[in-house]
């Protein structure tokens, strides 16, 4: 490793010199399952022939115009993600982080131009929102925000999955204009509110009295990791805004945030850009992304594999001690344990797999969502021995 790079990652002694469906090969040429997928990045898994075709395509033609001019992927993009979401319209990022700064803006932008001076957003406790000073600001985890002083201000923290802390808020702040949150907290442990569908009936209903956009980063729950395109749809209730970034381009990096109804409207000429967001190759990574998802059927398939992987480790690990549950929404999955298991990155990848650890306690799985039954069945192999012998 280059002693040229900023120490910001403690970074695996591996390095991958290729990748293929839910496999990875290190420069040593060892392989390993893929169970993380760039952190919900790679849900097409690696090289996959269609995305590579797509891309390669697109490089070949154009790569980047600028957006003083007409772009039709991104057109062509924006309209395709309006249609699976139900969405009026759609700016296009590079980043989660970027996603949710628009989220910010706009609803800042909203509040002011309803006379509310001092806009503040609602977020959550545990919540991640990225690493820019605004949505550091908005993140939920104090180590993550140390040394960065002085914080964005116009935030108000409230419990994840408590409706009358919300309400308490509402009761005595007029200057709140929108909450901002995870439907199922990545980062933060993959924490789900108990009752989904009640919580977020909850907040609309909260939302729609005050006034208040409801926007929800949809950064790692969407694009088909739940078993919907997003994790809303498992729910009643539709979003005014919402940013999504991870799975969305497949690796080429890219993000967007959302709007809907009024909240559609609140960007004019002039008041939020980006150079590379929505360039013709990203664009084109994007609306293949969502292509071959609907061609290869993987919102089903997300949703049977996860539940597959969740009974098979709730059943693998039943007896164990030190287990506290397993939980998942598709193919976003927790394996929570009684203490802290970071060791068990490095255990897993010396037995050949990739997983990550979040919210210290939390064996967090995400696989690609092209993973088949088999490879499956060999990640419950390889994991739930070493969870076994972790906790002994
Ligand atoms: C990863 C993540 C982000 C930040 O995305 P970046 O692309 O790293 O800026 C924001 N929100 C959620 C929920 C995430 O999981």
């Amino acid at each position: 490793m280059s002693e040229h790079l900023m120490n910001t990652y403690a970074r695996q002694p591996v390095t991958f010199a290729k990748g293929e469906g839910a496999w990875l090969w290190d420069t040593e040429g060892k392989r390993y399952l893929d169970a993380l997928a760039g952190i919900a990045v790679n849900g097409l898994g690696h090289a996959h022939p269609a995305l590579v075709a797509a891309i390669s395509e697109q490089a070949g033609r154009l790569i980047h115009v600028s957006n003083a001019y007409g772009i039709a992927e991104q057109a062509r993009l924006a309209d395709k993600l309006c249609e699976i979401s139900g969405m009026d319209k759609v700016f296009v990022c590079n980043s989660g982080c970027e996603a949710n700064e628009a989220a910010i803006k706009l609803a800042r932008l909203y509040g002011h131009n309803k006379g509310v001076e001092n806009p503040a957003i609602i977020v959550m406790e545990r919540a991640f929102h990225g690493r820019t000073l605004a949505t550091l600001s908005a993140t939920g985890n104090r180590k993550a925000q140390a040394g960065f002083e002085p914080l964005v201000s116009g935030f108000i923290r409230v419990p994840f999955d408590d409706l009358d802390a919300v309400r308490q808020v509402a009761a005595s702040n007029p200057n709140v204009v929108a909450i901002l949150l995870e439907p199922i907290q990545g980062e933060g442990g993959i924490n789900m509110p108990q009752d989904s569908k009640a919580y977020f009936q909850g907040l609309r209903d909260i939302c729609d009295e005050h006034g208040w956009l409801l926007m929800l980063d949809e950064v790692q729950s969407g694009i088909a990791r739940t078993g919907t395109w997003f994790a809303f749809q498992h729910t009643d209730v539709m979003p005014d805004v919402m940013s999504l970034a991870k799975g969305l381009g497949s690796g080429v990096p890219i993000g967007a945030c959302l709007a809907r109804g009024a909240a559609a409207e609140v960007f004019t000429y002039g008041k939020h850009g980006s150079t590379f967001g929505g360039n013709p190759l990203a664009s084109a990574a994007g609306l293949a992304t969502l292509n071959i998802i609907e061609q290869e059927g993987l919102l089903a398939h997300s949703e049977k594999l996860g539940n597959w992987l969740r009974d098979a480790f709730a059943e693998q690990l039943k007896d164990v001690t030190g287990v506290v549950t397993v939980r998942n929404a598709g193919l976003m999955l927790g394996i929570e344990l009684d203490r802290p298991c970071g060791e068990l990155v490095g255990q897993a990848l010396q037995a050949g797999l990739l997983i990550n650890v979040t919210a210290d306690k939390v064996v967090r799985l995400l696989p690609p969502l092209i993973m088949s039954e088999q490879e499956a069945e060999q990640l419950v192999a390889i994991l739930t021995p070493l969870i076994k012998r972790f906790l002994a």
